[in-house]
């Protein structure tokens, strides 16, 4: 939208006149009148936000209540529901951090066990939303953002808005690394998992040697699924929970759950899965692909603002890391977004502090 004036003929009630909020369907625009000529008056169109926030995770929420601290007219848009990314993990996780260290806004988190299980985070999250009443606009995604003249225009699937500064919050959980092999396209083949009550009596193949990949393969195996594991490299992942780690390791080499080590899955079919072992190609009995071979955040929507990238291997955005403005003036990074493709850099528990040093970089820039 580049019109940033309009003339309106108001009458006599022009001369005490200042500001308004205009609707011209589907638009709907806050005004300052800016010259008065007679009963007509300029109006220049006001950015209506301070700050928007893209994403009601838990940083995207955090920056929210940073905002709303400070005064500044802010809003949160969010394309699902209430962080939406913890309402997709799978139903019976337990987060790895103790609920202290998840908590935002000053609000205590209480759970039953040290670590919180994604019931009681869902509820958690609820509360801290309702308690510091944020502005938040559920089910609405944004589509594209324009930045010119000093204003961030935003379309979502349902309206526009402006901005003078935006922050993303984006995440990682949308975008699922793709196989890409023949076969993908079934309806056997799933990308996220929730349950295990579904694989019960069935083959399933779990791809990956991460810690999603390791908690399927376990909770699967537990309820009755017979588990086969893909993994490309030579040993389950470092990275993997420590107190889970031997767990795995002893049900792979009591040969409870079968790995194939330094293996690739080459095709998927209705009945069978093909797949290139050290000793050969195997075909192996197949119900249900669970791929477990990780996210990455929407580095499209990320360029298509002109945040330029590092040129390592992970793809990492370019931002001030003392103040989390990206190479774009006003744009902010926060929560796992800031990691690229290492999406295990950044999570709740040391992202949150993103939240006040955007904020307050925000506010000493209003002073100067
Ligand atoms: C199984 C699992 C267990 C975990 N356990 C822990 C733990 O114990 N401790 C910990 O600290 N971290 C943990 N993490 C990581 C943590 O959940 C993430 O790092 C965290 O969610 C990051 O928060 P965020 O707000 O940056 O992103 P997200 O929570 O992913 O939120 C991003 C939001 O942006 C929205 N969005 C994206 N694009 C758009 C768009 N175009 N328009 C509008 N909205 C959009 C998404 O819908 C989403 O709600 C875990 C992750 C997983 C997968």
């Amino acid at each position: 939208m580049e019109e940033h004036f309009f003339l309106i003929n108001l009458g006599k009630k022009s001369s005490f006149l200042f500001e308004c909020h205009i609707r011209i369907a589907p638009l709907e625009l806050s005004c300052t009148a800016e010259v008065l000529i007679g009963e007509w008056v300029i109006f220049k169109k006001m950015q209506e936000y301070d700050i928007v926030i893209i994403g009601a995770g838990p940083i995207g929420l955090a920056c929210g209540i940073e905002a709303k601290k400070a005064g500044l007219r802010y809003l949160i848009i969010e394309k699902g529901c209430l962080v939406n990314s913890l309402y997709h993990y799978p139903l019976n996780m337990t987060f790895f951090s103790t609920s202290e260290k998840l908590e935002i806004g000053g609000v205590p988190f209480i759970s039953h066990g040290s670590k919180p299980n994604r019931a009681e985070a869902l509820e958690y999250y609820r509360r801290v939303a309702s308690s510091w009443e944020l502005q938040i606009k559920l089910y609405e995604k944004v589509e594209s953002v324009t930045n010119g003249n000093g204003t961030f225009e935003i379309e979502t699937s349902k309206r526009n808005y402006s901005s003078q500064a935006l922050i993303l919050a984006l995440g990682f959980y949308d975008l699922p690394y793709l196989l890409n092999i023949p076969g993908e396209d079934l309806p056997k083949v799933r990308h996220y998992y929730d349950e295990p009550h579904p694989y019960f009596n069935q083959k399933i193949v779990v791809v990956g040697a991460a810690n999603s990949a390791v908690d399927v393969a376990l909770e699967t195996y537990r309820k009755g699924a017979e588990v086969t594991m893909v993994i490309r490299e030579s040993e389950i992942r470092e990275s993997v929970k420590y107190w889970v780690r031997p767990d795995i390791e002893n049900r792979i080499k009591e040969g409870t759950i079968k790995a194939y080590f330094n293996s690739e899955i080459k095709k998927i079919e209705q009945k069978v899965v093909e797949i290139n072992t050290p000793e050969g190609p195997l075909l192996l009995d197949n119900d249900f692909v669970l791929a477990m071979t990780g996210y990455q955040p929407p580095f499209d929507f990320m360029k298509s603002l002109g945040i330029q990238f590092l040129d390592d291997e992970f793809h990492t955005p370019v931002y001030n890391d003392k103040t989390m403005e990206s190479s774009v003036s006003n744009l902010y990074l926060a929560g796992v977004v800031c990691g690229g493709l290492k999406t295990n850099k950044w999570f709740i528990e040391n992202s949150r502090v993103h939240a006040e040093l955007i904020i307050e970089t925000v506010k000493q820039k209003a002073l100067h």
